[in-house]
């Protein structure tokens, strides 16, 4: 079989796994409890926190970990507007986001504003990279908090995340101005406070995410899309950032995020930052790089009437994301995955739905074209040869259901 869904999820690493098995039996404390099981587990947990805490560059106490980046979103927004709320009652917030987010961002942002919050989406270009003088310009004196995704899962493109940044940075710099030369009768208790929060799920194989490079409150990741176990995952938050617990009753976490926790899952979180600082991670996206790129160049040659949207010099290595007009995706990924090749249709959480992505809606592609797209997401351990057989295969696949595809006249 040939993967080419890493963007999904990726196997876990073998050592990454070693790492991981004496905290199921040996060292199976909860890391709450005082006595010696419970330090071995804490032993664990803190082995993820310290690596955790260097890779993003924040303190080990500004790491939260999670059940994965779907509830690092919800919390890092949720619990953002719901401590801004609590704290000050005459502030109705306005928050901002992009229209390609991941469904754990924007669903978050639908139940905001159902609640009251008025909520901005940015638009994208047709590269599908948000329009940053929209992002500008949508900011406003309440506006609390930006969060766009740091890479699109869809077609992988690259959101200029340092440019938000620094935004985010000159307007807090501006409103701190604007509250000192307000006479204090008149003012707030505090400048109101504007926070960047990014999904860095899609990126953290390929890009760097220094929290203090990139001016970010907030970032939510996944170890399952790193070579790292399912069902966890972190979010940073730095310190003074207001939040409100979402799960109530456990005071894990410093009364962040309630429930026991996962202390294999943390060790395996731990163990794959670990690995992406250790490998040669340059090397490792350049090989990938170089397979993506003749993957697509195969396609272009082999295969006629197909359009690329991924935007090769600005997306991931390992990205490529195609229309194959006139024919649906379903039906190509299941011929795919026939003759040995696993790819998507999208993302994986829209591929059990048969609306047209919202990425490519967004991006301005025809409805149409949309429904016959495929997405390659090429991962570390792909060979020439996985390529090789794709290229041999697809051009067949494509051509025969062409043939059975209906004809309009
Ligand atoms: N955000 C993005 C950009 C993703 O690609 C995914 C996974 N499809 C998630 C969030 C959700 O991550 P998890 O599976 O850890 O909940």
């Amino acid at each position: 079989m040939t993967y080419f869904h890493h963007s999904a999820t990726t196997p876990v690493d073998k050592d990454i796994l070693k790492t991981m098995l004496p905290y199921f039996s040996g060292n199976f404390g909860n890391a709450s409890s005082i006595h010696q099981y419970g330090q071995k587990a804490m032993e664990g947990v803190e082995y993820g926190r310290q690596i955790a805490a260097k890779y993003f560059n924040c303190q080990p106490d500004e790491i939260v970990f999670t059940g994965g980046a779907t509830e690092a979103n919800n919390l890092a927004i949720r619990g953002l507007i719901a401590a801004i709320k609590r704290s000050s009652q005459h502030i109705t917030p306005h928050v901002i986001t992009s229209v390609i987010e991941h469904d754990s961002v924007l669903e978050p942002f639908a139940q905001l504003e159902r609640e009251g919050t008025a909520v901005t989406h940015i638009p994208v270009d047709s590269k599908g990279v948000i329009i940053f003088e929209k992002l500008e310009a949508a900011i406003k004196d309440n506006t609390v908090l930006i969060s766009i995704m740091y890479v699109n899962s869809e077609v992988g493109s690259i959101q200029p995340i340092r440019q938000i940044g620094k935004l985010v940075r000159k307007i807090n710099e501006q409103r701190q101005k604007k509250w000192e030369q307000t006479i204090p009768a008149d003012r707030t208790a505090k400048p109101y406070r504007l926070y960047f929060h990014t999904d860095a799920t899609q990126a953290i194989n390929f890009l760097p995410s220094d929290v203090k490079e990139f001016n970010l409150d907030m970032l939510s990741m996944s170890a399952h899309k790193i070579y790292g176990p399912k069902g966890v995952g972190l979010l940073v938050i730095k310190q003074g950032t207001p939040l409100t617990a979402l799960q109530l009753g456990g005071h894990h976490e410093n009364n962040r995020r309630s429930g026991t926790l996962n202390v294999p899952g943390i060790v395996g979180l731990g163990k794959a930052l670990e690995n992406l600082t250790n490998e040669n991670i340059a090397k490792q996206n350049k090989k990938i790089a170089v397979l993506r790129n003749r993957l697509v160049k195969g396609v272009k040659k082999l295969v006629p009437n197909v359009t690329l949207n991924t935007d090769i010099k600005n997306a991931t290595p390992g990205h490529a994301h195609f229309s194959f007009h006139g024919i649906e995706g379903e039906s190509i990924l299941i011929s795919l995955d026939l003759a040995g090749v696993a790819v998507s249709t999208g993302s994986a959480c829209a591929s059990n739905s048969l609306k047209a992505s919202h990425v490519l809606i967004a991006m301005g592609i025809p409805v149409e074209i949309a429904h016959s797209s495929i997405r390659f997401t090429l991962g570390k351990h792909n060979k020439k040869s996985d390529v090789d057989h794709l290229l041999t295969v697809l051009p067949d696949i494509i051509s025969r259901l062409r043939n059975m595809a209906p004809k309009l006249d």
